[in-house]
């Protein structure tokens, strides 16, 4: 056969597998198919701005499963895109949470990159009679259930891999992916119709849209070691205040000398406790300022509280009793073992406390007068409010 007539050939056939997608799209209607792809690769693009290249991965797969899902990978060749959906991702998906956060290009995000290239082209060029072949190469074929049950449990097992991940370290984005990943699990149940896992595949998206959203905000807004609200926070609460409002510094006593004595781990953890301390000041809201500085802002008619507020929190620090193991003395050359105290260390705050009034109006002014009570109240000894 000549060369420009196969091409010919191969170019009608792909006019009509387009024609087809776009027939398949038009029928159906559009949202029902293609929410579930746009959500994820928004999700996608999103992450990928915000270098989280764990989700970037997550999110890529999830959006190929859930076009494969719609029937757009494969019009003319049946059930091939849900049976590829089931038999390639939940694999990488499994693969992908398990992997530490890596930079995108690191060779262990190359290699699942390249396998899922693979997966998709398996699933658009395998010829039909090797088809079900390769279903029964995959482990599917050794366990004893139904491709769509082992989908669903490996991707289930990718979620609760990321649950435990959100237990242990506290990160927003990975108590978002496991819901995520808990969406895509029920979505690949055999028991699942198309639209349903569809509809499931879309809540992922948008489920993966907010966790980014969500973690984006507390990255910018929230200090990771207190899980107070950070200096910025605080600057738009001001800027936001348009009343008289009381304005309180706390300023952690001999810190550098507790970091010297008991180590720098320490010192976080007694930050937290702290933190946690201002928290739950009655009235009033804490930020951690920076360091060990925080700010308490009393807004509205709580501001009259503020001063008695103020010295409840510096009584409760004062009470607080925080369990650190000590810092190893530095050893010398030779010394074969180290030894650990752990012991219950004290701190105290001194606190600087100002009002907005006619004098100061602007927040800058409100600040400078905290700024200055707290120099009074750590110059007449620490463990003090003082009133600017
Ligand atoms: P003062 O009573 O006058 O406030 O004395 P100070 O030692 O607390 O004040 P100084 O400003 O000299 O030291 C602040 C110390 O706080 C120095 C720094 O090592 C420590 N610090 C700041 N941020 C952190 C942090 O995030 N973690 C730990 N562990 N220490 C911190
Ligand atoms: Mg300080
Ligand atoms: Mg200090």
């Amino acid at each position: 056969m000549p060369a420009d007539t196969v091409c010919l050939r191969t170019a009608l056939r792909r006019f009509s597998t387009v024609s087809q997608v776009t027939a398949s799209v038009t029928a159906s209607g559009f949202w029902p198919l293609l929410a579930a792809p746009l959500f994820n690769s928004i999700a996608l693009l999103l992450a990928l701005g915000f270098r989280r290249n764990r989700t970037v991965i997550v999110l890529a797969i999830l959006t190929l499963a859930s076009l494969a899902l719609a029937g757009v990978v494969a019009p003319e060749q049946g059930a091939r895109g849900t049976d590829a959906a089931r038999m390639f991702a939940p694999w990488l998906l499994l693969a992908a949470a398990a992997m530490p956060e890596r930079r995108l290009l690191a060779r262990r995000n190359l290699i699942l990159l390249l396998l899922l290239a693979i997966a998709v082209w398996l699933t658009l060029a395998a010829p039909a009679h090797v088809w079900p072949g390769l279903r029964k190469a995959l482990p599917f074929g050794l366990l004893p259930w139904s491709g769509g049950a082992v989908a669903a449990m490996l991707t289930l097992i990718a979620a609760g891999l990321c649950l435990l991940r959100w237990v242990l370290r506290g990160s927003p984005l990975e108590a978002g992916l496991s819901i995520v990943l808990a969406l895509a699990g029920f979505a690949l149940l055999p028991a699942m119709s198309p639209d349903s896992a569809r509809y499931a595949f879309a809540l992922a998206g948008v489920g993966a849209l907010s966790a980014i959203l969500y973690a984006s905000y507390r990255m910018a807004f929230v200090d990771a070691l207190a899980g107070l609200p950070n200096r910025r926070a605080l600057d738009e609460a001001l800027a936001r205040q348009s009343g008289d409002y009381a304005l309180a510094m706390v300023d952690v006593d001999h810190f550098k000398q507790f970091n010297d004595t008991h180590g720098h781990d320490a010192g976080d953890r007694v930050l937290r406790s702290v933190a946690q301390q201002l928290r739950s000041v009655r009235g009033g809201s804490a930020y951690r300022y920076g360091g060990e500085e925080f700010c308490l802002l009393f807004t509205g008619a709580r501001m009259h509280g503020a001063k008695q507020a103020c010295e409840d929190v510096r009584k409760r620090v004062e009470q607080l009793r925080v369990h650190v193991r000590s810092a190893p003395p530095k050893l010398r050359r030779g010394q074969a073992t180290k030894r650990i105290d752990a012991s219950d260390v004290q701190v105290t705050v001194s606190i600087g406390l100002a009002e907005r009034d006619a004098q100061r109006r602007f927040a800058e002014d409100v600040l400078k007068a905290a700024d200055t009570a707290l120099y009074k109240a750590k110059s007449k000894g620490r463990n003090r409010v003082v009133v600017g």
